[in-house]
């Protein structure tokens, strides 16, 4: 067998062609126009890259973009007070601190100050124990991409026995309870599951979020299952620095009944949920009926 390629890229960019529909008719009708403020604390090169390309996408579908560069010195008061002023900020519909912050600033702190409907990568504690209890919350951008892949894919999850690999706060535990909400048999496995491969040779639907390049292979694969591979990993091949993913890609892409590429599968829906959720919040906040199709 060879895998059905999942094309994120080509999903991420109808996605945005979406949310760019939706912002049109709101301006339109409503005069309302969505706005997504990003903070950026210090000048982690990947961070700068991930801001640049939010702040160019969300102008790109419509809406306004409101960029916050401080420097890697500043504390937490001026970064809350800043935090404060969004929140109050009727222009501003989405809130996004863009993570890692420099180690002197309390990451939980600062994300649970963002005021929850405006939190659009899902992170404060609010919309965690509403996404935990089947509530009407935001859901983070990255398990949000995956899951509409999977629906996409599959239709109904419910049922589908699903096996999670990676319990992080970003993607892993919200990636579960999605597929929980969508009435899958869910695992979450971690890196002290015993017998892992086996465990995901069971599975119909496998999520991986390890950050270790290439661990999963053909042979932990169920035959017809499908793959989402989350992972980022940058590795030296040939001399050269390439992208690869935390799944094998040519061994289980012979055993897969589909699979997401990395690059180009799991990676640009993020950004596109982000857009995503920004639209959601906009639309809440001013009573309008939720975006169809872009919501968990
Ligand atoms: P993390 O380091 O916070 O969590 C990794 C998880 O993997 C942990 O829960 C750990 O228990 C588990 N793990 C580690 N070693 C393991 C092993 N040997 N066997 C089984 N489980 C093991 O990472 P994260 O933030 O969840 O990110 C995971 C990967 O996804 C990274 O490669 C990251 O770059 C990527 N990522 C991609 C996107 C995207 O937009 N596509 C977004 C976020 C993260």
């Amino acid at each position: 067998m060879t895998a059905e390629v999942i094309d994120g890229k080509a999903f991420a960019a109808d996605v945005r062609a979406r949310v760019a529909a939706l912002v049109a008719k709101l301006k339109e009708e409503q005069g309302i126009t969505p706005g997504l403020a990003v903070v950026l604390v210090g000048e982690d090169p990947a961070s700068q890259v991930y801001v640049r390309s939010k702040g160019k996408q969300t102008v790109e579908v419509g809406m306004e973009s409101f960029e916050h560069r401080l420097p890697a010195d500043t504390d937490e008061a001026t970064l809350l007070d800043l935090i404060a002023e969004l929140n109050a900020d009727a222009r501003v519909h989405g809130i996004l601190v863009q993570l890692p912050l420099p180690p002197h600033l309390n990451a939980d702190l600062v994300i649970n100050a963002i005021d929850p409907a405006k939190d659009v990568d899902g992170f404060h504690i609010s919309n965690v124990g509403l996404l935990a209890t089947g509530q009407k919350a935001m859901v983070p951008c990255t398990p949000l991409g995956c899951l509409m892949l999977l629906r996409d894919r599959l239709g109904s999850l419910s049922g589908r026995n699903a096996v999670v690999i990676g319990r992080s706060n970003i993607v892993g535990k919200p990636m579960a309870q999605l597929l929980l909400r969508d009435s899958a048999t869910v695992t979450i496995a971690h890196s002290r599951t015993r017998d892992l491969p086996d465990v995901v040779r069971k599975a119909e639907i496998v999520v991986a979020a390890v950050g270790r390049p290439e661990m999963v292979t053909g042979d932990w694969i169920g035959p017809g299952a499908t793959v989402i591979d989350v992972g980022i990993n940058r590795i030296e091949r040939d001399g050269k620095t390439v992208l690869v993913g935390d799944v094998h890609y040519e061994s289980a892409a012979r055993v897969a009944g589909a699979i997401t590429p990395v690059p180009g599968g799991v990676g640009p829906m993020t950004i596109a949920c982000l857009l995503a959720n920004t639209l959601t919040a906009c639309s809440r906040a001013n009573g309008l009926p939720e975006p169809e199709g872009l919501t968990a």
